[in-house]
């Protein structure tokens, strides 16, 4: 029985040629000429003030946060429902995130929770275009922009989704990208920070490289070049071999988004007369990345049951995302009701851009099985 994952990650033999270009290049490190290419390529599709390609997206939100000079104590509201990298970084700078609940149809931040919890510590908001899904960007930045607060952009999964006709990694001042594996497109680790903001681009470039300028670009200064360091900076430098990758990746968005779209449309068309889950739901004025494609269960299955007879039959599934504010780390007393009800549901079933047709009715089939077999008694 042939295994169905629950992810995958198209990599193929023009990222393979494009890593044979970098090792021969002799410049495998990052700031290279590859990185700055994949920097200027970002720019241009997001239409932006400036890229930075960093090491993963976890650094690009502490850059972000550093950039917009979040101080510690200062309170950043944060998307409960996701994987919880913006609240880590928030905690990276000694800050408070502030959990903020999700929408129950689409998991993306409530914009009147966002509201509620602005308080006199309140600096900034960070918002996330969950599992692709790009959230409420009108009515955030009216609210961001009403209470002088910033507004970054978790698009870490969401590489080619829109909201009112733009790009998700452009819906807010400063947003951050991610190309892990399991990411839309990817170089196995790495990331980006887009900003409309020049400065902002130039200090969180500074800072993803120890806090001194290129030494790529030290190198070729003729004489004795001696970088100075001007800031306690961090390596979040990308390598060039992940920029080379990223650079034929880039090139293939379109294509990779409308197979997963092609796989979503067909779950969509499998599972419409399925009572006992709840299909992912597209506003009309946004477009899904599909990073993953979750179900919500009904109350009455045993969503561990599910996932035991799936895993049997090999066909890969997970529980989606966070509710953060039940993680033990953050120590929090806050409830957020809707991402703990949606954490508690919400099953994950494969998606990624090679899923057969074949295979989507394997999943189909097996997953209306288990959901009957795994009724709670
Ligand atoms: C995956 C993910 C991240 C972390 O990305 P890395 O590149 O692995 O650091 C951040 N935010 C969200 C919403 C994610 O899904």
């Amino acid at each position: 029985m042939d295994t169905i994952p629950l992810v995958h990650a198209s990599l193929g033999a023009a990222e393979l040629a494009a890593v044979a270009d970098a090792f021969s290049s002799g410049w495998p490190a990052g700031q290279g000429p590859r990185g700055k290419a994949l920097e200027t390529q970002l720019t241009e599709r997001y239409r932006v003030g400036g890229a930075v390609a960093v090491s993963n997206c976890g650094a690009a939100l502490h850059l972000a946060l550093l950039a917009l000079d979040v101080q510690p104590g200062d309170e950043v509201i944060v998307a409960d429902y996701t994987f919880p990298a913006p609240a880590h970084a928030v905690r990276y700078v000694d800050a408070v995130p502030i959990f903020a609940d999700v929408r129950a149809d689409t998991g993306t931040i409530d914009p009147q929770s966002v509201a509620d919890l602005i308080g006199p510590r309140t600096v900034g908001v960070i918002a996330v275009d969950t599992v692709g899904l790009p959230a409420d960007y009108a009515a955030l930045t009216s609210i961001a922009d009403r209470h002088g607060l910033f507004l970054v952009e978790d698009a870490a999964c969401a590489v080619g989704a829109t909201y009112q006709g733009r790009e998700a990694g452009a819906l807010a001042p400063v947003a951050c990208l991610s190309f892990h594996g399991r990411k839309g497109i990817t170089s196995g680790e790495g990331g980006a920070l887009l900003t409309t903001d020049p400065v902002i681009a130039a200090h969180a470039r500074l800072r993803s490289s120890f806090g001194i300028e290129s030494i790529f670009d030290q190198a070729k200064v003729v004489g004795l070049p001696i970088p100075v360091f001007t800031e306690i900076g961090y390596n979040y430098k990308l390598s060039d071999i992940a920029a080379a990758i990223l650079l034929v990746q880039l090139g293939r968005v379109g294509e990779l988004l409308d197979r997963r779209r092609a796989v979503a449309a067909h779950y969509a068309e499998l599972f419409a007369d399925e009572e006992l889950v709840t299909l992912p739901y597209v506003p009309q004025d946004r477009t899904h990345a599909w990073q993953s494609y979750m179900v919500k269960l009904d109350p009455s299955v045993d969503r561990a049951r599910v996932a035991a007879d799936l895993r049997a039959q090999g066909i890969g599934c997970g529980h989606g995302t966070w509710a953060c504010h039940l993680q033990p780390v953050y120590e929090t007393k806050q409830r957020c009701p809707v991402s703990a009800d949606l954490f508690a549901r919400q099953l994950a079933i494969p998606m990624h851009a090679e899923l057969g047709t074949d295979q989507v009715e394997r999943v189909a089939k097996s997953l209306r099985a288990a959901l009957r077999a795994a009724i709670k008694q």
